[in-house]
């Protein structure tokens, strides 16, 4: 995360729910020999799972699944669900191999109940009902406000969660998907965990992370992720810009800390949402940044405006604004450093009407 979610975020209250009925679920079946009613809590939310035929049946198919494994895989589930729900703590010491020990129709009814559960049964009315009638675009409009966390993705600062429509009732408005930070594939017992489940702009969710493990890369170590709710990336990062001469300066992000932790989720981070190459590619031509963002008359006003663009941005702008941090630590950089080179280019540039490429050529 970029910026770490404000203290009174709200969660889902649907989500708290079908997460303790999952859990009463598991912890009955133990000792049980029939699928019955006697599973589920006594309710609403309990019979809503019973009525809905296709929640119903879901749990049936992982009880099958179970019963067949037998008594000591059932209780180790369970327990597994039980001893795992403090996600700060998952995020500290994670166990990569949570349910390594489910045999492979159990580990697939389970993701088949707990998907179900996140995409479907979070929807029915009476669930809803049970939870105050708040449904998920209710929490999403209450987890965006500017009061709260605002509409710009709190892992990225790129991009808005949504647009806002005028004269759009708020239940009708844009959502953003809600991105489970433990995927549903590799870790399906907090597929509605409450805590697991943080709205998220559509690059940083659906074409960055998709499945990716938080706590494992794809070639195989382990690695470790910022906890959202209090962790995050924004004091560890550097903009630096190389060759200020040459025709494209290299616009770099780079982490200002030598601590192994932090550099090991500043990593994770940087590799499941894509972050380096997202800056770096927005901000791949700085001559057009300029020309876009400040638009300058002359010199003087150039290196004023720079400067003006350098302060640091207040807590509203960045819950609002897409790419203000980014944009503001790039200005504070070229506030810092010699930008005489660059100016001299943009001056010769701007009275020749040529390209940069001219000016390496021809410098005055
Ligand atoms: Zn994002």
């Amino acid at each position: 995360m970029l910026f770490r979610l404000e203290p009174n975020t709200p969660r889902f209250e649907v989500f708290r729910l079908l997460n303790t009925e999952l859990l009463y679920f598991l912890e009955h079946s133990v000792t049980a020999n029939t699928f019955n009613q006697a599973l589920f809590t006594s309710s609403p939310v309990g019979q809503a799972c019973w009525d809905n035929t296709k929640t119903r049946e879901n749990f049936e198919s992982i009880f099958r699944e179970l019963h067949v494994a037998g008594h000591i895989k059932k209780q180790q589930l369970f327990e597994a669900v039980r001893d795992h729900q403090d996600l700060q703590a998952f995020f500290h010491t994670p166990n990569r191999d949570l349910l390594g020990f489910l045999p492979q129709p159990c580990s697939d009814a389970l993701k088949t109940i707990s998907t179900h559960l996140y995409c479907a049964t979070k929807d029915l009315i009476p669930i809803i009902t049970a939870a105050g009638g708040a449904n998920i675009t209710a929490h999403f409009n209450a987890f965006r406000d500017q009061a709260i966390n605002g509409n710009i993705c709190k892992t990225c600062g790129m991009k808005e969660l949504a647009a806002f429509r005028a004269g759009v009732p708020g239940g009708d408005q844009w959502r953003a998907d809600y991105d489970h930070q433990l995927c549903k594939s590799k870790y399906p017992i907090f597929a509605v965990h409450p805590d697991n489940l943080i709205p998220m702009c559509d690059v940083c969710n659906q074409d960055a992370k998709k499945a990716k493990d938080l706590f494992k890369h794809k070639n195989g170590t382990n690695r470790l992720a910022f906890y959202p709710y209090n962790e995050e990336a924004k004091n560890f990062i550097d903009i630096t810009i190389d060759n200020l001469r040459d025709p494209e300066p290299k616009i770099k992000v780079e982490w200002n800390t030598h601590d192994p932790v932090t550099l090991d989720k500043l990593g994770t981070w940087d590799e499941v949402y894509e972050i380096r190459s997202r800056v770096e590619g927005q901000f791949r031509s700085l001559e057009q940044i300029i020309e876009d963002e400040i638009h300058p008359r002359d010199s003087a006003h150039l290196v004023s405006r720079i400067s003006d663009e350098a302060r640091l941005k207040n807590a509203d702008t960045l819950k609002r604004k897409e790419w203000s941090f980014w944009y503001q630590k790039l200005f504070a950089t070229l506030n810092q450093i010699d930008i005489e080179p660059f100016i001299a280019k943009w001056e010769f540039i701007h009275e020749q009407g040529v390209d940069g490429g001219e000016f390496i050529l021809n410098p005055t």
